[in-house]
């Protein structure tokens, strides 16, 4: 990253130093340094000749493609904003969406046509769609539009300001609607440094991504093209589709949701492929059980990261390094680490106090990524958030004498049953004991004319187990004090999950007219 000074930079010096090597590859599209560098540029000048300026917002809506990422750093090589957009939002959120952000161009990638079509109908007349979608004659017109466009040599680049405004990504909606959070140039790029200092990413390092790109675990991908490396775009997680990139592309390092490792290592295929040229996995976004890193780290032979991290700090906070899987006997697997450098980790009581090692409290951080602000009209969402210039994080959880940060939950999951407070994950990891049977498991509160609050489980059982919501319940009354004991058990097929792979917990309490 040296010598940076805008996001859209830091692809030049692997697009110098390794022309030939694969920079992505994603479905059938396999493109090199040199020839994905040909394609940003060439389509920079198209949005240019369009009439995109600096500082513009420019959407991007679409699942993981190798086009998606030409868009974005097309986008800031401008020195224009790239504004993504989660593409499975409905028609009606989608036109919300890009006139709050005010945007007059957008590269877009439709996965039904007739939502597509509703989208371009209502806003045709004030924004230019670049499809990524092939049209009746197969022609896809972003492509067309590059094909036709000055060759890269002939592209000038546009401002490179450490200040301005780079991204505005959205946070993953898990306690309430997403949060658009805005990340400058300077904040980005000192992220990726602080970041790549303690992760394994490396030239020649092969990278399979399968979290969408709309998301801040894009910094995965941004990390892998700083650094030279190739990236393994999947466009969905399919057990199969995903084993098979992984062996034909020879991967070296993944980065996965709790739900995405399970389910890999449950896979019948699992077994008839060789991990052997796999070198490190880093796994975050959600709690992970203990029982599902033992087995992982039991038969994935490479080294483990977990990385604590949310959209307003451009990722990651903290890191649990491989060597800290394992020093003083195991004591600090449960934790998610340490601080990464330049980034510092408090625990404050309600009052602002800070609370010593051991106390529980909220996690309030600072550090380079902090975000500019929220893009909002309500003022004072900011306000609420960075305080001092503090970002609180709305997680609980403490530290340990030697500064790791062990999570207890979010604030706002928080029961109150009966004036109890009872942390879900408490009673989630009880129900997870039962590994026997129980594939997933989610406890959360639901209103209580007596208590407040009564605790729920929803429950999802391994296929063929016949345990009933009944003997759930009883086990917990004697594996845990009865008030953190849930009240209701139901087993569900499925758990309904957002676009990072969080419980919708949203989705599973009753609406407000049925309470
Ligand atoms: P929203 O802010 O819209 O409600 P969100 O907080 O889920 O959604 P993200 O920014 O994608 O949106 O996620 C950050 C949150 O994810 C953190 O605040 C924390 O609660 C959770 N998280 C991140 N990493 C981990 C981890 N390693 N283990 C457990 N939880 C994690
Ligand atoms: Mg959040």
């Amino acid at each position: 990253f040296q010598g940076c000074t805008s996001l859209g930079q830091i692809i030049d010096r692997s697009v110098e130093l390794y022309p030939e090597r694969l920079a992505v590859v994603s479905g059938d599209r396999r493109l090199t340094y040199r020839e994905f560098y040909e394609q940003v540029c060439r389509f920079a000048q198209v949005l240019r000749r369009d009439g995109v300026k600096p500082g513009d917002p420019v959407a991007v809506i679409s699942r993981n493609c190798a086009e998606f990422l030409v868009a974005e750093f097309a986008i800031l090589k401008l020195g224009a904003v790239a504004v993504k957009i989660n593409w499975r939002f409905a028609p009606e959120e989608l036109v919300d969406l890009l006139e709050f952000n005010r945007v007059r161009h957008a590269i877009a990638r439709y996965e039904r046509w007739d939502w597509g079509q509703k989208v371009y109908e209502r806003t045709k007349d004030h924004i230019t769609f670049y499809l990524i979608n092939p049209d009746e004659r197969g022609v896809s017109p972003f492509q067309a539009a590059i094909d036709s466009a000055p060759p890269a040599e002939r592209f000038v680049p546009g401002p490179a300001d450490p200040e301005a405004p780079a991204l505005r990504v959205h946070t993953s909606g898990t306690t309430g609607r997403a949060k658009c959070v805005v990340h400058t140039n300077g904040a980005l790029l000192e992220q990726l440094r602080n970041c790549s200092s303690v992760l394994a990413f490396s030239a020649g390092g092969i990278f399979q991504m399968t979290s969408q790109l709309f998301h801040i675990a894009c910094v995965g991908a941004y990390l892998t093209l700083a650094v030279g490396g190739t990236l393994v775009l999947m466009s969905r997680f399919e057990v199969g589709e995903y084993l098979a990139a992984f062996d034909r592309e020879k991967v070296t390092g993944i980065s996965v949701i709790p739900v995405v490792l399970k389910r890999l290592l449950e896979s019948p295929q699992f077994k008839e492929y060789d991990f052997s040229h796999l070198r490190f996995l880093n796994y975050s976004t959600c709690p992970m059980s203990k029982a599902l890193l033992e087995e992982a780290i039991e038969k994935l032979h490479c080294d483990f990261y977990q990385s604590y991290g949310m959209t307003e700090m451009a990722s990651i906070v903290t890191v649990l390094s491989p060597e800290d899987h394992f020093s003083d006997n195991g004591k600090h697997l449960s934790s998610v680490g340490k601080p990464i450098p330049g980034v510092e980790v408090r625990i404050q009581r309600p009052d602002g106090t800070v609370c010593p090692p051991g106390e529980e409290g909220e996690i309030v951080v600072r550090g380079p990524g902090q975000m500019k602000g929220y893009f909002t009209d309500d003022p004072t969402l900011n306000q609420q958030v960075l305080v001092d210039g503090w970002y609180h994080t709305r997680d609980i959880g403490w530290l340990d004498q030697d500064g790791f940060l062990y999570l207890r939950g979010r604030k706002d999951d928080l029961i109150i049953s009966g004036g109890e407070n009872i942390y879900p994950m408490e009673v989630t990891n009880v129900i997870m004991q039962l590994t026997d049977d129980v594939a997933e498991a989610v406890v959360y509160g639901i209103p209580d004319e007596e208590w407040g609050e009564r605790i729920k489980a929803s429950v999802v059982l391994l296929p063929g187990s016949r345990l009933t919501g009944e003997e759930i319940k009883t086990y917990c009354l004697e594996h845990m004090p009865h008030y953190k004991a849930p009240k209701e058990v139901e087993i569900l097929p499925e758990l309904p999950r957002n676009s990072t792979g969080k419980v919708m917990l949203c989705a599973l309490r009753p609406h407000p007219e049925e309470i």
